[in-house]
């Protein structure tokens, strides 16, 4: 392994002066000031560059945020029309495709609900599969529902119908989406991202094993397994935090991840008070079976990852969480009650939370939360109590860049904006550490994942962080991307 002396650094969160860090076998071995490079270090002066921990985004699909940046992103279409003139003038470019897969879709506070006929008229018999922005519904046109050998009918497939349907999408050559996920790794390797917990719908830990031993390199991987592949997970001994490739040591057993409701934009997310159109969505999971994978995962040694949005299905969860001694976390806890808010803490669940998506769903959130948004994304209150949050962007829903969810939970706002209830705005110390992925702080004996940033976080206008320029990226020691010169 090589050894990397880094000159000249300055440490976020310090006065600034100059020190050195000493990266050897993958760790951290000796920070100080003016280190002597020991025989055969490699030297690499930063120029002053600000060093933090590598970011990490705690809620990622992997595969599917590397396949959306191949598909038709939809995201800026603002109606139905919008969204219909895009799929025509694809259409148009590519007068051959056979089939037209967008994403993106934010069909929440259309008049007009999506269809399968309103697609026909632009589509024909081109099968045509658009995901919801928040990827829990999904609308076809009739060719494709032919296609997929679902009977026909309206056309939008939400919750486990269309969660049945999403691995069988574009069925893309393994080797093409490898290269895909590669492509996506540098990507998010250059906004300094160090690490993912992958939650894709798959066999995460084949899939991973197989892109590690082909070479990818550019983050850890936590993988989760989803209940269809639990048994195999234990069958295999593998407890959370293991290590999976013993070779490159990137790949680690990650959570048992189950969906326990549904969502916001899709009006599934369940919720102790009713939506406008009187729902209250519901469970993707029932009580009893939730507790029961919970402890089975719990006994063999693997932590739990809950879906809960709706105040509701946290409440289910964490109740959950009680009665099994379960380790784990709840996957975006988007509306809590006043009373939940404080059991993170006390059961020392992790908050899996994703602040960009309040920007996404505030004006949503406005309409089917009305009178409940003082405790949707509530941060600040979580922060109070003690919980630990991880934050993430669970891309495809918003991009992969962790730079975004630090912006939002500091500003609550985007996009010249008003902030959205800028009482649960955090600072931007507990934004950046919950982000570290269980780091604290670059210290002696620590992986040498870091980031070299070209100006220090604390430093800049809240607005700034958002585009933060990352001069370099380090996994174990080695560099994942690099605008300095004498790398
Ligand atoms: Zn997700």
């Amino acid at each position: 392994m090589t050894t990397l002396l880094l000159a000249d650094v300055r440490l976020v969160g310090s006065d600034g002066s100059p020190v050195d860090l000493l990266l050897r076998d993958g760790r951290i071995t000796e920070i100080g000031p003016s280190l002597a490079p020991d025989g055969g270090a490699r030297v690499v002066s930063t120029g002053g560059r600000w060093a933090m921990p590598g970011l990490w985004d705690a809620h990622v699909h992997v595969s599917q945020w590397a396949s959306a940046r191949h598909r038709l992103d939809l995201a800026a279409c603002r109606s139905l029309e919008e969204c219909l003139a895009a799929v025509a003038e694809r259409l148009r470019d590519e007068p051959r495709a056979e089939e037209v897969i967008g994403g993106g879709v934010w069909h929440a506070r259309w008049p007009q609900p999506p269809h399968a006929e309103l697609l026909d008229a632009v589509t024909g018999d081109v099968p045509t599969v658009l995901v919801g922005g928040d990827v829990h519904s999904a609308w076809l046109n009739t060719a494709a529902l032919r296609r997929y050998g679902l009977a026909p009918h309206h056309g939008l497939l939400r919750e486990n119908e269309w969660f049945a349907l999403m691995p069988r999408l574009g069925a893309t050559d393994p080797a093409v989406l490898d290269g895909w996920v590669s492509d996506a790794g540098r990507a998010a390797a250059a906004r300094g991202v160090v690490g993912v917990v992958d939650f894709e719908a798959g066999d995460n830990l084949t899939d991973w094993s197989r892109r590690f031993a082909g070479g990818f390199h550019t983050q850890r991987v936590r993988a989760s397994v989803w209940p269809d592949h639990l048994s195999t997970a234990i069958a295999r001994g593998l407890r959370t935090g293991d290590v999976v490739d013993p070779a490159g040591g990137l790949l680690t057993m990650g959570p048992l991840k189950i969906i326990g409701d549904g969502s916001l934009n899709t009006r599934t997310a369940f919720c102790h008070e009713a939506f406008p159109d009187g729902s209250h969505g519901g469970l993707n999971v029932a009580p009893d079976q939730l507790e029961a994978l919970m402890r089975r995962a719990a006994a063999a040694g693997i932590d739990s990852a809950i879906h809960a949005i709706g105040d509701r299905a946290n409440t289910v969860v964490l109740d959950a969480f009680d009665r099994v001694g379960a380790r784990g976390s709840i996957e975006h806890a988007q509306l809590l009650t006043r009373a939940d808010v404080a059991r993170f803490a006390a059961l020392g669940i992790t908050a899996s939370v994703q602040p960009e998506q309040a920007m996404d769903d505030r004006d949503v959130a406005e309409e089917q939360w009305a009178g409940r948004t003082g405790r949707a994304y509530p941060l600040a209150d979580l922060v109070r109590s003690g919980a630990r949050l991880a934050f993430g962007s669970d891309a495809p829903v918003a991009p992969l860049d962790p730079w975004f969810a630090i912006s939002s939970a500091v500003t609550r706002s985007r996009d010249g904006r008003a902030p959205w209830h800028p009482e649960q705005a955090i600072g931007r110390g507990v934004a950046l550490t919950s982000s570290w992925g269980g780091v604290a702080r670059l210290a002696r004996g620590g992986p040498a994942d870091l980031v070299l940033l070209e100006d220090d976080p604390f430093a800049v206008v809240p607005e700034a962080l958002r585009g933060t320029t990352v001069a370099a990226t380090l996994v174990a020691g080695r560099f994942t991307h690099s605008t300095l010169t004498s790398d």
